[in-house]
């Protein structure tokens, strides 16, 4: 079959690939979508895509696996790794985490599945017997496995998952949209770690297509005073037609004052950063009203300034968002119920044999992307 495979950082290509069969308690999905990831970029080249400044080097890198020590089980010597979110690469790897398709095969022991089933697949698998699993952390279990960085995923006309990975879908919910369940889940994860209360109004840094879906779950949680900041206005012209009702360039204006008049100087309580950028830290703790929770949800290694005395004196909340914590459930019934508009958010659909010229398009104008959809099998509806 034919799978979009990274052999090393810089490596990649449409290749054939042998057909995965269902494991017990696996579930193989033949694949109608799957959606383009900036952190597919990351795999790809070996780095962190998002980063635009200066970078402190040495703490994400790409090479060859030369000795292994005492008790490493997991690598081999002549493996190919990459090294960045915590997460070790192998290589080659079919990546994809953003995909929805049709169940083609049941393994063993399934019963909560058929053939012919509509899904879409949760990327996050973990062990449930770790710290964070026991206390119903799954998303960051210790030894983590996300579908499409540790083992292959969805960029491949056939692709073999654990069964409690697919959800099911609505009838009429369109596949193109449901691959989109994943991008949605990690919008409402990071909100949901805020603790969004009536009337509160949220600042997003950054349009793409994070801060994009963060507009719209925050509209489908019912805040109405959405701000968005980023630096093209083509991106902000699109964060407005998404929901957003205000929104600040800041290259020609300063974020700062113009939230502190619009907030009264009481500060904004609930504050995103899905522009990833660490030399935003100072900004956002001064522009958090006191109580106020700020959402991380970048990778950048370089370390941000924290003021101790804005921390306490607000007794500000900072809270870290990985990936998400099973709001596929959530996720599928807002966009049932018309909450969020999948549809606005796809700005490409490619077919499968065109995807290495997507990722050049995504890389080379970033300003006219917004979730780039890979179209590898033809289903009705
Ligand atoms: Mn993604
Ligand atoms: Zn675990």
């Amino acid at each position: 079959m034919k799978a979009f495979q990274v052999r090393a950082p810089h490596e990649f290509s449409l290749a054939q690939v042998e057909t995965p069969v269902a494991a017990p308690g696996e579930v193989v999905v033949g694949v109608a979508y799957a959606g383009i990831c900036g952190s597919d970029m990351h795999i790809i080249h070996g780095q962190n895509a998002f980063v635009r400044f200066p970078r402190v080097t040495g703490h994400e890198f790409a090479g060859v696996v030369q000795e292994v020590g005492e008790g490493v089980e997991t690598l081999s010597v002549g493996d190919h790794i990459i090294h960045g979110q915590n997460a070790f690469v192998r290589f080659p790897r079919v990546t994809g985490h953003e995909f929805a398709g049709v169940v083609q095969e049941v393994g063993e022991g399934v019963e909560t599945l058929s053939v012919g089933d509509r899904v879409c697949v949760d990327p996050v698998i973990s062990c449930g017997t770790c710290y964070p699993c026991r206390i119903g952390r799954p998303n960051v279990c210790t030894h983590l496995q996300v579908i499409g960085v540790h083992r292959d995923g969805g960029f491949s006309e056939r692709v073999s998952v654990p069964a409690e990975n697919a959800h099911k879908l609505p009838e009429g919910m369109p596949l193109s949209h449901a691959a989109l369940v994943e991008p949605y889940s990690i919008a409402l994860n990071v909100l949901d770690r805020m603790q969004p209360q009536p009337g509160d109004s949220v600042l997003v840094y950054g349009a793409g297509v994070i801060g994009l879906t963060i507009v719209q779950m925050a509209r489908a949680l019912g805040l109405t005073d959405i701000t968005v900041t980023d630096v093209i206005d083509r991106r902000l012209q699109t964060a407005r037609a998404l929901g957003a009702t205000r929104t600040i360039n800041g290259q020609a204006q300063d974020v700062e004052s113009v939230m502190k008049e619009q907030t009264g100087g009481e500060g904004v309580p609930l504050i995103v950063d899905a522009a990833c950028i660490p030399a935003l830290m100072p900004q956002m703790v001064r522009l958090a009203s006191p109580a106020g929770r700020i959402g991380l949800l970048g990778f950048n290694a370089a370390p941000s300034d924290l003021v101790q005395l804005e921390m306490i004196k607000k007794e500000l909340t900072l809270v870290g968002s990985r990936l998400n914590n099973r709001k596929f459930p959530r996720v599928i019934e807002l966009m049932a119920t018309g909450k969020l508009n999948a549809q606005d958010l796809i700005s490409h659909r490619v077919a499968f044999d065109d995807m290495p010229e997507a990722i050049d398009l995504i890389e080379s104008h970033p300003e006219q992307t917004r979730k780039v959809l890979v179209e590898l099998m033809h289903v009705a509806g």
